[in-house]
């Protein structure tokens, strides 16, 4: 399987160098040249364990790794969940819940992070390479990402997050990773500053290659692809359960990449009637799939900081699909919303997406009520952010069974969840973490001082 770029100026490339490369070189995104097609098979694929399930589907996107080893990688990356199912599908009330926190960090992100560091480990130890991961996060990204290359020879990570904005718990569960090749790096500044610095620092080609700087972002194909599984395997256990011939699902969405997934998932034959989008008071998708019209805003701070975004970096992937793969299109609409900061796509969105997708957004007062209800009701407490998944699924939904995916551990975000039923909630690997030595460096908001740092831990 060869790989492309949206943007369509990138040679084609195998599955190992899409993964090893992030961003396709021209700027866009890349996307396998075609998706399998998996619907004769499907009441086989029911019957799969998680890891099994995940094999077969990395199977036609990896050709480029021979079967024994991508078994390998699956196992290891799948073998750190708490739970024997790996995502567990429980059904509360109405609808199912599909939880996908019980990997190391308690967060969603966790499902493809694990895969993608074995894959990393693989790919550098075939081509005799080393990588010096550079990242910034708000929170479960940089905890994801650093609990799976933890220890890893071949791979540093340098991961910076602003001071004071993480949730206390975030923060922890960084800093306390004590490993030799893990460097937390604390911010004088905010989220966009760290992001700022990570830009500058990408943008300098020389010190790029120098220092063989990569990223672990979202736009991975890597992470996209081990996302699919979780559809597949919750979408046809709901369905062998309930006898329903289609799901819908719900799912709370920031940078498109975990709904992206879903969309996939489709195309190669499961069974949606409905993708439910459901965003927190920053609901520049939502307004997208509700009039065509996709413009950036300012960003608010919500109880679902995950979802705090306002441009979605996987959605030029969904671009690619909407605009039949035409990459000169797509490379014009990114250019008129890099000028403007807006497009008005509502002529193409009539033909599919409005039937797909249904969106809306959840503000805090639903999110937070739903929390407590559901807590009440059916003794199930969901962090914030599955809650706008679970408020808008339950206003959107038609007729198929609904599966809610639950994308973080409640007990991640303390605040929130004490505002909702005034208690504090908890989990033992949290627990565990209270009073747990720390290491991290201060560093101002200054691309020089990171620059200098790298420099200095590197060597040369
Ligand atoms: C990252 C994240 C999301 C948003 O996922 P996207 O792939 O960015 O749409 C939702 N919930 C939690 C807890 C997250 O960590």
């Amino acid at each position: 399987m060869n790989y492309l770029s949206t943007r369509g100026k990138t040679d084609p490339m195998s599955f190992m160098d899409a993964g090893l490369t992030g961003l396709a070189p021209d700027g866009g995104l890349l996307i396998p040249e075609s998706l399998p097609d998996l619907s004769g098979d499907l009441d086989r694929l029911a019957t799969l364990s998680y890891a099994d399930l995940a094999f077969e589907v990395f199977s036609h996107f990896a050709t480029d790794i021979p079967s024994e080893d991508l078994r390998g990688l699956v196992d290891r990356a799948y073998s750190t969940f708490r739970h024997p199912d790996t995502a567990p599908v429980v059904q509360v009330e109405d609808r199912y819940i599909l939880e996908l926190f019980h990997g190391p960090t308690l967060a969603f992100k966790d499902m493809a992070m694990q895969f993608l560091s074995q894959f990393f480990e693989y790919a550098l130890e075939k081509r005799d390479q080393h990588l010096n991961i550079l990242g910034s996060t708000s929170g479960d990204t940089g905890s994801a990402a650093i609990h799976g290359v933890r220890g890893k020879s071949r791979i540093n990570i340098f991961m910076m997050h602003p001071k004071g904005r993480t949730s206390p718990v975030q923060a922890l569960q960084m800093t306390s990773v004590l490993d030799a090749n893990v460097y937390n790096l604390e911010i004088d500044g905010t989220f966009d500053d760290c992001q700022a610095i990570m830009k500058a620092l990408f943008a300098d080609v020389p010190f790029k290659e120098q220092y063989l700087l990569g990223a672990v972002n979202s736009v991975n194909w890597v992470r996209v692809m081990a996302q699919i599984v979780y559809y597949l395997y919750s979408g046809l256990k709901v369905m062998k359960d309930t006898g329903a011939d289609q799901v819908q699902f719900s799912v709370p969405t920031g940078n498109f990449g975990n709904i992206l997934a879903g969309y996939y998932a489709m195309k190669m034959g499961l069974p949606v009637s409905r993708f439910m989008l459901a965003t927190n008071e920053n609901d520049i998708l939502a307004r997208f799939f509700n009039t065509g019209i996709y413009e950036s805003g300012s960003v608010a701070k919500t109880i679902s900081p995950s979802m705090d975004i306002q441009v979605a970096s996987n959605f030029e992937r969904y671009l690619f699909a909407l605009l039949d793969g035409d990459a000169a299109r797509v490379r014009e609409v990114m250019d008129t919303f890099a000028a403007t900061g807006r497009v008005d796509l509502s002529d193409r969105l009539k033909h599919e997406a409005m039937k797909l997708f249904a969106s809306a957004s959840a503000d805090t007062a639903k999110t937070l009520k739903a929390i407590k209800e559901t807590n009440a009701r059916a003794d199930y407490l969901m962090d914030p952010h599955t809650a706008v998944g679970v408020v808008v699924g339950d206003e959107l939904r038609n007729g198929d069974p609904l599966i809610c995916l639950s994308t973080a551990h409640p007990a991640k975000f303390t605040d929130a969840i004490v505002d909702a039923i005034g208690e504090e909630p908890h989990h033992p690997v949290l627990d565990a973490l209270k009073g747990a030595e720390t290491r991290c460096e201060k560093l101002p908001a200054d691309q020089e001082a990171v620059r200098d740092y790298l420099v200095q831990k590197l060597g040369g």
